[in-house]
């Protein structure tokens, strides 16, 4: 779970709004395109990429950071290192020219041929978290480099320069994109990683040096489009039998610290009708938050995840509860509805138990939306493939979310078996990743012709 970044069209400069034309003449299905350029769709629609080759990459990476218990790539340790090295293997096998960023990213610049053309950046990260498995980022990293590869192979040079990008410590707080986006602050680089690492640190480890760091920076607008690859965390896709999950947007978050005041008194000498139980508001609340977000139709989630009760102990009527709720949806609309709604159920029931709600933000973070452009490719992608999809939201936060600051943005889900990640019982099918990256491949082709 990473930090959420507001982020709006408003962002994008105008200029890379204007280069893209209303969909439909953009999609691998139907080129209005003449001359060489009807012939280069023509050609591009016939273009696959090597899926034989991309899993074989993902099974030999399934030994990097193995250990009993899961994959252990956290960001700066041994593990990560060693699969940042198979990964820059990778690029030069594929005839990228990698370098390491002053922010420890990984990236190689395939040229395009408009000099004065803005980037397309495709790619994902390598890190894991602890106990993790071996498809949560790696997936969408080695497509990237696939499809590079693919389009080298195939004589196919875009317009537009293409980025392969394999982002540093996603896992932690998504720091490689956020030091691209401008959105790392000083006080961030001395925060600890979960290797013991803190960020400055981890980032001189890994190649980078935040004395540099500035230059990495890009400005809102610099980006033609992002497009990246990642196993849906979910069960969604799966429970629907759909191959493909068009990404809306990273969901917006907002986790409220709730003190409920009651009276702390005996638990055999006070009558019931004469207290002020904490503990029974605290389990009235809860049952309520749930039913409200149920009762309205959509994908809102809301989760009492944390309870402190005091004084916590058998005879004593609790006096005091401090418990947390995790509200989620991709409309901030949705949010605000919602905190509305929990404030009014304080009240009431507040009232109907004789204790008192305060309510306190921990966190509060925008949804990342995806461009409707950038999902309208993505579908166009999947739809010239002939795979099943649907558009839907990620609940997990991922590089995209800071890369929305500067361009239009999407994302490709594929299905993850039994819905299961952050796990080792982590799985997708072979298939359903090559069918993933495929869909990656043509709708970067239709990016890049959405400059004609
Ligand atoms: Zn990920």
């Amino acid at each position: 779970m990473q930090r959420r970044d507001f982020v709006h069209q408003a962002l994008l400069g105008g200029a890379a709004l204007a280069a893209w034309p209303r969909l439909g003449g953009s999609l691998p299905g139907g080129s209005p395109l003449g001359g060489r350029h009807a012939r280069d769709a023509a050609a591009s629609q016939s273009l696959r990429v090597n899926g034989q080759r991309l899993n074989g990459w993902l099974a030999a990476f399934d030994r990097v950071g193995r250990t009993p218990t899961g994959i252990n790539r956290v960001a700066y340790s041994p593990a990560d290192l060693e699969g940042r090295a198979f990964t820059l293997d990778l690029y030069r096998q594929s005839g990228l020219a990698p370098r390491i960023d002053a922010a420890g990213n990984i990236v190689a610049r395939v040229p395009g041929t408009r000099a004065d053309a803005k980037p397309i950046v495709i790619g994902s990260h390598v890190d894991s978290v602890t106990d993790g498995g071996n498809f949560d980022g790696p997936v969408g990293s080695f497509a990237a480099i696939e499809v590079a590869r693919t389009l080298a192979e195939n004589g196919r040079r875009l317009a537009h320069p293409l980025d392969v990008v394999v982002w540093q410590n996603e896992e932690g707080g998504t720091y490689g994109s956020r030091f691209w986006a401008g959105l790392v602050s000083e006080a961030d680089l001395d925060k600890v990683a979960r290797s013991g690492k803190t960020i400055r640190e981890g980032v001189g480890l890994i190649g980078g040096d935040v004395a540099q760091v500035a230059s990495v920076r890009r400005q809102p607008g610099s980006v033609h489009g992002y497009l990246e690859l990642h196993i849906e965390q979910g069960g969604l896709l799966e429970k629907a039998g759909l191959k493909i999950g068009v990404v809306q947007g990273i969901v917006g978050l907002r986790w409220f610290e709730i003190t409920i005041t009651g009276f702390a008194n005996h638990a055999g000498a006070t009558p019931m009708d004469q207290r002020q139980d904490a503990m029974l508001a605290a389990a009235r609340f809860t049952v309520a938050v749930n039913e409200a977000i149920r009762r309205v139709p959509g994908r809102q989630v809301a989760t009492v995840g944390r309870v402190n009760v005091t004084p916590n102990t058998t005879n004593v009527i609790p006096g005091q509860v401090v418990l947390t709720v995790d509200l989620r949806d991709i409309e901030q609309r949705t949010i605000e509805q919602f905190t509305q709604t929990f404030e009014q159920l304080g009240r009431e029931i507040g009232e109907a138990t004789g204790t008192q709600f305060r309510f306190a933000r921990l966190t509060d973070s925008k949804p990342a939306l995806a461009d409707p452009r950038v999902m309208d490719l993505v579908q166009g992608a999947a739809t010239s493939l002939g795979l099943t999809h649907q558009r839907m939201p990620s609940g997990a936060g991922h590089d995209a979310q800071e890369m929305a600051h500067l361009g239009p943005m999407g994302m490709i889900f594929i299905p993850s078996v039994g819905g299961i990640s952050h796990s080792p019982r982590e799985f997708s099918h072979a298939a359903d990743i090559t069918n993933g990256a495929n869909v990656l491949l043509h709708a970067v082709l239709a990016a890049d012709r959405a400059l004609d």
